[in-house]
């Protein structure tokens, strides 16, 4: 599985070395305003199993929770490639499937915040979606929570 990818202007380049521990689809109001469309697909990872060739800026909106959401694009062609919740557990990005070289090779394990997912779009049959978010032991392997957990320690 390739899973490098980057901006337009190819002034950020990233790799992933780990599989994502999971993928979003979030469906709020914020990730429909950055992307202009009708959702994100996001990519949860480890901040160490993303090697990063390039500085991307960044800019900080205020999340649905209070903590900070942390957007990071290219300074060069504006592509926003990732994002940090400064809220969620561990020190991860928020890697934008849609800038991968093969975007085709993630799918979507959970969408979250449907609350506000346009109403035209039909979700696949059997996908699993939520309203706002989930219980992180209802859907996430023990494995991952585990490399969630030592992805904070350092
Ligand atoms: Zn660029
Ligand atoms: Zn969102």
């Amino acid at each position: 599985m390739n899973m490098e990818g980057g901006c337009s202007c190819r002034a950020i380049r990233y790799k992933l070395t780990d599989s994502p521990l999971i993928v979003h689809a979030c469906h709020c109001r914020d990730c429909q305003r950055i992307t202009g469309s009708a959702f994100v697909i996001n990519l949860w990872i480890e901040r160490s199993a993303v090697e990063v060739s390039g500085k991307p800026k960044s800019f900080m909106l205020k999340g649905g929770s209070g903590a900070n959401h942390e957007v990071f694009f290219c300074p060069s062609c504006g592509v926003y490639v990732w994002s940090v919740y400064h809220g969620a557990p561990g020190d991860c990005l928020f890697v934008r499937a849609g800038t991968l070289d093969r975007p085709e090779s993630v799918t979507p394990d959970a969408h979250i915040f449907t609350r506000s997912k346009l109403p035209w779009l039909e979700l696949p049959a059997g996908a699993r979606a939520f309203k706002e978010f989930y219980k992180f032991d209802d859907v996430w392997s023990p494995q991952n929570r585990e490399r969630l957990r030592k992805s904070a320690k350092h």
